[in-house]
Formats: C-alpha cells, sequence, structure tokens
C-alpha cells in the first residue's frame, strides 16, 4: 500500500492540569490514500488549519489533547486515511487512524 501526506503547522494554545494557559507548535500530517490529488487536498489541509490555527484548543475543538486534534482533522478532512499530529520539539505524537 502507498500512502501520500500533505504537512501542515498549526499554533494554538491549551490549559495544562494545573491551569496554566500556554502555546505549542503542532506539525500535522494529514494522510491519503495512492492518487490522491495533493495539490487540491494541501490547499483544503491548509484552509481546515485556520480554523484552528492561533485558537485555544478547549474553544476550538473542545478539548485541549493533541490526540483530540489529531482525530478533529481527520473528522473534517473525509479523504484522509490518517493524521498524525506531532510536537517536534518534545517528540510526542499522536495518530488518528480511519476504520
Ligand atoms: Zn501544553
Amino acid at each position: 500500500m502507498i500512502e501520500v501526506a500533505v504537512k501542515t503547522n498549526v499554533e494554538a494554545a491549551h490549559t495544562d492540569a494545573v491551569g496554566r494557559v500556554h502555546g505549542h507548535s503542532y506539525v500535522v500530517e494529514v494522510w491519503f490514500g495512492e492518487g490522491a490529488d495533493l495539490v487540491t487536498l494541501a490547499a483544503f489541509v491548509r484552509d481546515t488549519a485556520t480554523e484552528v490555527d492561533h485558537s485555544m484548543l478547549e474553544n476550538s475543538i473542545g478539548s485541549s489533547k493533541m490526540e483530540s486534534l489529531a482525530a478533529w482533522f481527520l473528522s473534517k478532512i473525509p479523504l484522509s486515511v490518517r493524521v498524525v499530529v506531532s510536537r517536534p520539539t518534545l517528540g510526542f505524537s499522536a495518530c488518528a487512524y480511519r476504520d
């Protein structure tokens, strides 16, 4: 199986477990099956990212968690097969798959 991906970035804030508000730079990879029109999909992925870019995650997606951000992108982009959201400076990643 071959998959292709579109990568974008999201800057967003959230509240941590002790109530501190702070921001992160997230890298979002949206994966598609072979043959996807990446030019069209890249524009769609970037348009979708603007909905959460520079937002408070609890307000924009209803959760502060990186894995919820991956699931949110997966739900918004119908042709995607999986979404990987990373925080590269910490080595953290979360992935959401379409069943
Ligand atoms: Zn944080």
